[in-house]
C-alpha cells in the first residue's frame, strides 16, 4: 500500500521512491510509489496535479493496491523528487473547506449534509432535512459562511488509524480524508450561486473568489 503521506503533511514537494512504471491506456503511464503527497481523486474532489521528476502527473485514483499516479512520460524505478501544483490544490482546499463551512452552516436551519461535490466550477453541497427545517436566503447563508471566515480558525485533525476528522477551531468536525486550507482566511470569500429545493433535498451552488 501507499503511504498516504497527505493524510497529515501539507509540503509539496518530496523525495520517495518509484516502485513500479507501466503503460496503462490513452498513452499515460501508471506510476505507483511508496509513499505520496498526492491527493487522489475521490471525497468530492478531483485529483492533485503536478509532476513526478520531469514526468507530468496529469491524474491520480485510488486503486485497490494504493495510489497510481498517470504521468504523460514514463519514470524510472528508483528515486524520484514529486512535486504537487501548488495553485491547484489551494484552490481544490479552498473549495472543500468552503464545503464544510456550508454544511454546518445549514445545521442550525435543520439540515444534515448528504453529500458534498468540490469541483471547480460545479462545487455544491447537498441536504436532507432532519426534522423540521426552514431554508435561509441566498445573501443570509453568505453572511453567515464568510462570518466563520473571519474568525479564521485553524484547521484541527484528528487522526485515529485510517480514521481522520477534520474541523476548524471549536467548530464541528467531519470525517474527512480531503485536502483543507490550515487556516479558514485562506478561503478567501464564498458566494452562493444557488440554493435549490427539490424532492426534500437543498442543493447549495457555491464558488469561492
Ligand atoms: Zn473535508
Amino acid at each position: 500500500m501507499t503511504e498516504r503521506l497527505y493524510f497529515s503533511n501539507d509540503g509539496l514537494q518530496e523525495t520517495v521512491t518509484v516502485t513500479q512504471c507501466q503503460a496503462d491506456q490513452d498513452g499515460l503511464y501508471k506510476v505507483t510509489l511508496d509513499r505520496t503527497l498526492f491527493h487522489p481523486q475521490g471525497g468530492g474532489q478531483p485529483s492533485d496535479k503536478g509532476r513526478i521528476n520531469g514526468a507530468e502527473v496529469v491524474r491520480v485514483m485510488n486503486e485497490v493496491n494504493g495510489v497510481a499516479h498517470f504521468t504523460k512520460t514514463a519514470v524510472d524505478i528508483g528515486p524520484a523528487m514529486i512535486t504537487v501544483d501548488g495553485s491547484i490544490r489551494a484552490l481544490h482546499a479552498r473549495l472543500h473547506s468552503a464545503g464544510h463551512l456550508i454544511g454546518f452552516s445549514l445545521e442550525e436551519f435543520g439540515w444534515r449534509a448528504i453529500k458534498g461535490h468540490h469541483w471547480p466550477g460545479e462545487a455544491r453541497v447537498v441536504f436532507e432535512a432532519s426534522g423540521t427545517s426552514n431554508t435561509p436566503d441566498l445573501q443570509e447563508l453568505e453572511c453567515i459562511v464568510n462570518g466563520l471566515i473571519k474568525v479564521d480558525h485553524a484547521r484541527v485533525l484528528q487522526l485515529d488509524g485510517d480514521e481522520r476528522k477534520v474541523g476548524f477551531g471549536n467548530l464541528p468536525t467531519y470525517h474527512c480524508g480531503g485536502t483543507h486550507v490550515a487556516r479558514l482566511k485562506e478561503i478567501g470569500k464564498v458566494v452562493i450561486e444557488k440554493i435549490k429545493e427539490k424532492k426534500g433535498q437543498l442543493s447549495v451552488f457555491y464558488t469561492v473568489i
